[in-house]
């Protein structure tokens, strides 16, 4: 398929994954674990010999995924955090990592034990500082790891920033943008080196596929060690969760968009209301990172925002009680908005005990705001 679509064409039409075998629109589900050889031992079809290191479905949707995060290449993981273990795994004992701190916790946490582990040197910095950021790096970093929008506290990183100190200290820049989606950021434009998204949030959207994704500016030594750890450990996505998030992908632009203004409508609802004393939201112009999110986000500021409701964790989690559009569950990204008390799920974390962590689905904007509003009391 031509490349030099706009992301919608080129997301609609899976980017040309229909099967010509059966002349179908949709791309077929190859779910073999193995494949045939000719008489003379030669595979049938080079590309396929084991399912372990890759198969049909999940090249699809990794050519859509690098077409759409402007990426050499992309690798799809069973889990965002198995696509995050894999961009550190190849540091070697005594590396120097500097990781943004108060991001995703599941993040932090592993990474904490990995690096204690491993003999890694682990800073953790405020990123969306960057005179801070700067300082961590220092002279010398084999990896830096930035979360942009982060989760939940939708600070706001500079990526450009965060690329030339990184590269001066000789480092690889990871950025985890699944807050932003390739359609509002796309990290190699501002000098990342790997871009990392969970796949589960808003890429598939439905709430119904656990998966991660590298992808990488260029081919270098630490991306081929990347790919064949992947390929030697098995820590690929399985073709039937491929052909779903390919499914997934077709919509993603127009999934962004609504989710995106109704995001926006909401924090500025939320902003001016009684019961509500912050709202996080990089959309908003009084938020911090407002000016760094205007210059690398594009056509919306994310479908994630959270909110300290006024009073204490009660109160916080009677409003989530008495939601009803909004469902109580983890996670991000999903056509349907959830709600979330991240206190409960990391008490140990500073998050707040008033904090509610919004994710912005596809429903109609006045009803979340109606919904929002008898729960807050109104
Ligand atoms: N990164 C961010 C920003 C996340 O929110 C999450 C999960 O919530 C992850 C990574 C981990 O992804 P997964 O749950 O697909 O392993």
């Amino acid at each position: 398929m031509k490349k030099d679509l706009k992301p919608a064409t080129f997301a609609a039409h899976a980017g040309g994954a229909y099967d010509e075998a059966s002349g179908g629109v949709v791309m077929p589900i190859q779910p073999s674990t193995t494949y045939r050889r000719d008489e003379a031992y030669a595979p049938l079809n080079p590309d396929n010999v084991y399912l372990r290191p890759h198969n049909e479905p999940v090249r699809a949707a990794e050519a859509i995924i690098a077409e759409l995060e402007g990426a050499a290449e992309s690798l799809l993981f069973p889990a965002g955090m198995a696509a995050i273990a894999a961009a550190f795994r190849w540091l070697p004992t005594g590396a120097r990592a500097v990781v943004q701190s108060g991001i995703y916790w599941g993040t932090t946490k592993w990474l904490r034990g990995f690096a204690e582990r491993r003999g890694i040197e682990m800073i953790e910095v405020d990123a969306s500082d960057s005179a801070a950021l700067a300082e961590a790096i220092g002279s010398k970093v084999d990896l830096v790891f930035v979360e942009t929008p982060s989760n939940p506290w939708l600070k706001t990183t500079d990526i450009a920033k965060a690329a030339d100190l990184t590269h001066a200290a000789g480092g690889v820049l990871v950025v985890d943008s699944t807050a932003a989606s390739p359609i509002l950021t796309r990290p190699i434009e501002f000098g990342a080196d790997i871009v990392m998204h969970s796949a589960t949030k808003v890429m598939n959207g439905h709430s119904d596929v656990l998966g991660g994704v590298l992808s990488t500016a260029k081919g270098s030594e630490v991306w081929q060690a990347i790919k064949d750890d992947r390929a030697d450990t098995g820590a690929v996505m399985g073709p039937f969760e491929a052909w779903l998030l390919v499914r997934g992908l077709r919509t993603l632009p127009l999934r962004i968009e609504r989710m995106c203004q109704s995001a926006q409508t909401i924090a500025e609802y939320l902003v001016d209301h009684p019961q509500i004393s912050d709202v996080f939201y990089p959309g908003l112009s009084s938020h911090k990172g407002h000016e760094i999110a205007k210059a690398q986000m594009s056509g919306g500021y994310g479908y994630v925002l959270s909110a300290l409701v006024k009073g204490t964790e009660a109160d916080a989690l009677k409003v989530a009680g008495r939601l009803n559009l909004f469902l109580r569950a983890t996670s991000i990204g999903g056509v349907e908005s959830l709600v979330e008390h991240r206190h409960t799920i990391e008490p140990h974390t500073g998050i707040p005990e008033t904090l509610l962590r919004l994710s912005i689905g596809i429903e109609d904007a006045g009803d979340l705001i109606d919904d929002l509003a008898q729960a807050l009391g109104q």
